[in-house]
């Protein structure tokens, strides 16, 4: 893994080529409240991120708070979440999501990474995301991207999203905590892409283990 100042240096290049949450950064869209931005992290599980976003739009077209939710048919549910895949567990998380919200918190998501970890079919990356994008917490939330990139520069070498979001808590220095999110998705979709990474135009290139073993492999193989 990279040492501290390693890691304040990529953030430093990051923050300077890529957009915060200040700028032009865009997060997941058409999610205005709390109860929505819960829903849209769940149909994204395994899902692209447009797939995504046509499941939420048909589902929010149906129903838009728990209550109507509930009143809808399973049925129903899954025709409009189809586009995501993994349509019926995931009308069955969204059942069991409102279930609970209406029961125990009174239809109000509660806005602290606790009380949204205690909820059906919520997990550590949801959590985050909804802290972060809904309620403006100073927190890297751990999606795909993000993952990816992180373990490709060596700023985590963690195999799963979750131990990924620990170890980013425990590395990231303060003042990233609030854009770090940010300047790390749009850098995974502009510039560390999954499966061509634009190395030559890369702001960390200097730094990043996935390159130098990419190197060192390359060198030992001519
Ligand atoms: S050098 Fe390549 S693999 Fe490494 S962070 Fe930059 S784009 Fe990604």
């Amino acid at each position: 893994m990279l040492n501290g100042q390693q890691v304040e240096t990529v953030y430093r290049r990051l923050s300077e080529a890529m957009p915060g949450r200040t700028k032009d950064a865009k997060g997941p869209k058409g999610q205005p409240d709390a109860f929505r931005s819960c829903i849209s992290c769940m149909l994204s599980a395994q899902s692209l991120d447009r797939k995504t976003a046509r499941a939420a739009r048909a589902l929010f077209d149906l129903a838009q708070t728990p209550e109507a939710m509930l009143e809808l048919d399973d049925r129903d549910i899954a025709a409009a979440i189809k586009p995501c895949g993994l349509y019926n567990m995931k009308t069955r998380n969204i059942r069991k999501f409102c279930e609970y919200l209406l029961a125990e918190h009174g239809g109000v998501v509660p806005d602290t990474r606790e009380g949204l970890l205690s909820m059906p079919g919520i997990g550590r990356k949801c959590a985050d995301i909804v802290m972060c994008f809904t309620f403006g917490a100073d927190v890297i939330a751990v999606d795909t991207h993000v993952h990816r990139v992180c373990n490709r520069i060596g700023l985590t070498d963690a195999r799963t999203a979750d131990k990924t979001a620990h170890q980013l808590e425990e590395r990231s220095p303060d003042w990233a905590l609030r854009d770090g999110h940010f300047w790390l998705i749009q850098f995974g979709k502009r510039i560390c892409t999954s499966r061509s990474p634009k190395c030559d135009r890369c702001p960390v290139n200097d730094i990043c283990l996935w390159l130098k073993a990419q190197q060192k492999q390359d060198q030992t193989h001519e």
